[in-house]
């Protein structure tokens, strides 16, 4: 795109029109950041009952306070400006921002950009060469984040903030940049983001206008979401895990509206349904099963019959913010399960040592999938790459066995779930626990958990070795 299509690309994108009947009249970052993850939490933060929200669970609240503590470590180390105004009064705060920007300081912490409906208020603003409308200098957005790898809904974030700098500037930034967790800058061009943000924002506007209507979509994401009461109230097709929602919207247009309708599904009355397709109408006939049922259905015979029965249940556990592996497991063949842990940085290379030199010979080694990118993290920081493969090898992911074997009534993310789903109970998860011990340094509970998670994957191995015969 030229300079003149990316100036009507901008004009467009700032055109965009919020309903009266929303309750709220600014989008901002956050909201392009989160209609990634889930376009619905978007409409019902502007549709939805406020009194209805959660509050962040304790561990969720914590990582958020150590991003915002990380945040100022980083700020602390530049020089910045912050524009001074009341709280609230966004009209002075963006005045406020166009005089330093005027006066051409070298950068700005969370500069407010106000054009009516968008509100931005990026972490940084940096002082760059080349023309604007404030002469021989212009600006660039970057914002701090909390991850290790950039991610495209974080470059779209910075992108939107470019495009309200272009209307106070006269000029597109050509670049934005993230400051990832290590201290490293991720730069990125912002013209190269604009089209996904325009189609981002199309979308949007179709959802908020009614033209489609805004429905649920059960995903991992809704276990931290604000939403998930008001969420969990569907009953029918809305709140069915394991379906897309173009597949969702194509059940309904066939009218599957209710869980039991699609539960009881007949082949000859599936076969008459043209436009939707045998594989689909099975997949969501066995989810609706399991959800109407409340608990797991067999969906195929779990694969790797001649690797599974023996089998060494692993675990290693890190602290994904500050990448310490501090919690290894093993449960040998007929022994006891035993729990390593370096709770001090200086122990972690000869507990993993340790723990490597109990693993025993030729066994599978059964985890529960996040277990992999934990070994080659740590192979990674001890600087034995090269073991990787061979562990690799011996790799058993029961997780993933068990989610090909089975249909669930809700998405699965831990051993304990799948255990308490294939038992027709209640899913009860650790890991809120998990996080606070590690993130408290627990040793008591962390060993105690690993000891539990242990035994439930020597459970699930041999519930998965029952079922593959
Ligand atoms: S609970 Fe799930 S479906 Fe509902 S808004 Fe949140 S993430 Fe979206």
């Amino acid at each position: 795109m030229d300079a003149s299509q990316l100036e009507a690309a901008c004009e467009r994108m700032r055109g965009f029109v919020i309903p009266e009947a929303a309750s709220r009249d600014r989008l901002t970052g956050s909201h392009v950041y989160g209609f990634l993850t889930c376009e619905h939490s978007v409409y019902l933060d502007f549709f939805g009952d406020k009194e209805r929200r959660r509050s962040p669970g304790p561990a969720l609240a914590r990582l958020l306070a150590r991003g915002v503590a990380f945040e100022d470590e980083i700020v602390a180390g530049l020089e910045l400006i912050e524009p001074e105004f009341e709280p609230g009064d966004f009209v002075s705060g963006a005045e406020e921002t166009r005089a330093l920007m005027l006066e051409g300081v070298p950068g700005i912490y969370q500069a407010v950009l106000f054009e009516p409906p968008f509100l931005g208020i990026p972490d940084l603003m940096r002082r760059v060469e080349g023309e604007s409308r404030f002469g021989d200098y212009g600006y660039e957005i970057g914002d701090v984040k909390s991850s290790y790898k950039p991610r495209a809904d974080q470059a779209l974030q910075v992108a939107f903030y470019s495009v309200l700098l272009e209307g106070l500037q006269g000029v597109l930034p050509q670049e934005g940049y993230l400051i990832l967790r290590d201290g490293s800058e991720e730069r990125f061009s912002i013209a190269e983001l604009l089209p996904a943000l325009e189609e981002l924002l199309e979308e949007m506007g179709d959802l908020f206008s009614g033209r489609q209507g805004s429905f649920p979509h059960r995903s991992f994401a809704c276990r931290d979401c604000k939403w998930r009461d008001v969420c969990a109230e569907g009953t029918g097709l809305d709140w069915l895990p394991g379906l897309t929602r173009a597949e969702q919207s194509l059940l309904r247009s066939e009218g599957f509206t209710e869980l039991e309708d699609l539960a009881r599904l007949e082949p000859e009355v599936a076969a008459e349904k043209e436009t939707l397709s045998e594989t689909l109408l099975v997949r969501a006939r066995l989810h609706a099963e399991a959800s109407v049922q409340g608990c797991a259905v067999p969906r195929r015979r779990p694969r790797l019959k001649d690797r599974m029965g023996q089998g060494c249940p692993v675990l290693i556990w890190s602290d994904a913010f500050d990448r310490r592996y501090l919690v290894f497991g093993l449960l040998p063949p007929g022994g006891e399960a035993q729990v390593f842990l370096a709770m001090d940085p200086g122990d972690e290379a000869a507990v993993f040592e340790q723990w490597r030199s109990c693993l025993p010979e030729g066994q599978s080694l059964c985890h529960a999938g996040a277990f992999m990118s934990s070994l080659h993290g740590i192979l990674l920081a001890q600087g034995m790459p090269g073991e990787g493969p061979s562990l690799e090898r011996r790799s058993l992911d029961l997780m993933n066995l068990a989610r090909g074997g089975f249909v669930f009534p809700a998405p699965v993310r831990e051993v304990s779930e799948v255990l308490a789903s294939l038992q027709g109970n209640e899913p009860v998860g650790r890991e809120e626990e998990r996080l606070l011990a590690l993130e408290d340094r627990d040793a008591d509970t962390l060993r105690r958990l690993a000891t539990e998670e242990l035994a439930d994957l020597q459970q699930l191995l041999l519930r998965l070795d029952e079922a593959s015969v």
